[in-house]
């Protein structure tokens, strides 16, 4: 049973925290003058589209702080993943390697590549793709033909793996790198979620081929919408820009395009906020900790696990993530808050339950299905 006393709780934390509201949602961006000066200051120089010194700026800022030599901003985190897929070689009729508990978008971009996609577990504690799930469904299903990795079941090229990193919490992810290489398939981290966290000094989205971050407006820090390629390699970077820039041939009047591009570039206007809000990025970050420390500290003496980093990992606390008994429990808290004035949400329904993923191979999901049953994500927004 949910008690009174928990709701009330959760309640003068969040007073306490934000001051007395009659709805607390669950994230929402924070801004100030700069934002406003920056948006300002882009409309006045007219670069408001997909040219202008802000997209640069943010790019730059982007290797500076995740340590990727290249970043390419684009205009959300599924064309992002579409992109990143595609230059990781991801092509029609192949399959693509991704956790059943994610967000919609992780598994639509495998579909934008007309590939198809298989679902591995999580990790029961740090709930990202588990790679003892991924290492047993290659050892049973898969063989390496002339350095490939193929199906034996499908007869299909497993041309990528894709793990993401829930909530901002970091998957096992050099575990995971390490059966990638393994298996010699390219690794590409769905790091939408995870701005702002890191493994052992290292962020996110840097470990494998090529990452991807979200700057949507729920997630730590916002474009208004938009995304950004990571990579360490000089030509994926390039034709990243290139594929995102409708594929133009560099001339300079003639419009030669000499494969199928995209429109996906970061507009200037978007990546003027950005911009406001990387710069204040470790202050969001700390005041999410802030939060979170008295969470911690709450949920200490309750029969509710409140999930936490665990060292060398450091995470951005995106969404900051309680589990409850049982899916009954779950159903009780969630009407008896969101009844409240305090927005929380569930996990995803899981990706092979969704009518478009239904025929996709799955291995056990036994850790998908117990989480599912009992994540629940409570009010995270930063205040400034
Ligand atoms: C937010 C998110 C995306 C996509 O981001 P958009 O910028 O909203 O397109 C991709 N994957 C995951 C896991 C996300 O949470």
């Amino acid at each position: 049973m949910i008690s009174l006393e928990i709701v009330n709780g959760l309640k003068s934390i969040l007073e306490d925290f934000y001051g007395k509201e009659d709805f607390y949602p669950l994230h929402i961006p924070v801004f100030d003058h700069v934002e406003q000066q920056y948006l300002k200051e882009c409309i006045e120089s007219t670069f408001v589209s997909s040219v202008g010194k802000q997209i640069d700026e943010v790019e730059k800022m982007l290797v500076e702080y995740t340590g990727a030599k290249y970043a390419v901003a684009v205009v959300n985190g599924t064309a992002a993943q579409q992109v990143a897929l595609r230059l990781a070689g991801v092509e029609k009729d192949t399959e693509v390697i991704t956790q059943a508990m994610t967000f919609v978008a992780t598994t639509n971009a495998i579909l934008y590549n007309g590939a198809i996609p298989v679902f591995v577990d999580v990790d029961k504690e740090n709930m990202g793709l588990c790679p003892k799930s991924l290492r047993d469904f290659l050892e049973i299903n898969a063989e390496l033909k002339n350095g490939q990795c193929f199906n034996k079941t499908s007869g299909k090229r497993i041309s990528a793996v894709t793990p993401m990193h829930t909530y901002g919490f970091a998957a096992s992810i050099i575990e995971i790198k390490a059966v990638c290489d393994e298996w010699n398939i390219p690794l590409v981290e769905d790091s939408a979620e995870a701005v702002g966290s890191f493994v052992d000094g290292k962020h996110l989205g840097t470990f494998g081929l090529l990452g991807v971050l979200s700057f949507n407006g729920n997630k730590v820090i916002t474009a208004g919408g938009g995304g950004a390629i990571l990579t360490n390699d000089e030509e994926l970077a390039k034709k990243a820009k290139y594929l995102t820039t409708t594929a133009k041939v560099p001339h300079k009047w003639e419009y030669v395009h000499d494969e199928m591009g995209y429109n996906y570039r970061m507009p200037n206007l978007n990546a003027s906020l950005l911009k406001a809000q990387l710069e204040k990025l470790p202050t969001l970050l700390a005041s999410k900790r802030e939060l979170t420390s008295r969470y911690i500290e709450f949920f200490s003496d309750k029969s509710i696990e409140f999930k936490t980093e665990q060292a060398p990992n450091k995470t951005n606390y995106w969404l900051n993530t309680i589990l409850l008994s049982d899916r009954a429990e779950r159903d009780e808290f969630l009407e008896a808050t969101n009844s409240n004035g305090i927005m929380t949400r569930p996990a995803w329904t899981l990706m092979n339950e969704l009518p478009m993923f239904k025929e996709c191979q799955t291995t056990d999901l036994t850790n998908s299905i117990w989480l599912a049953d009992r994540i629940v994500n409570i009010t995270s927004s930063p205040k400034l």
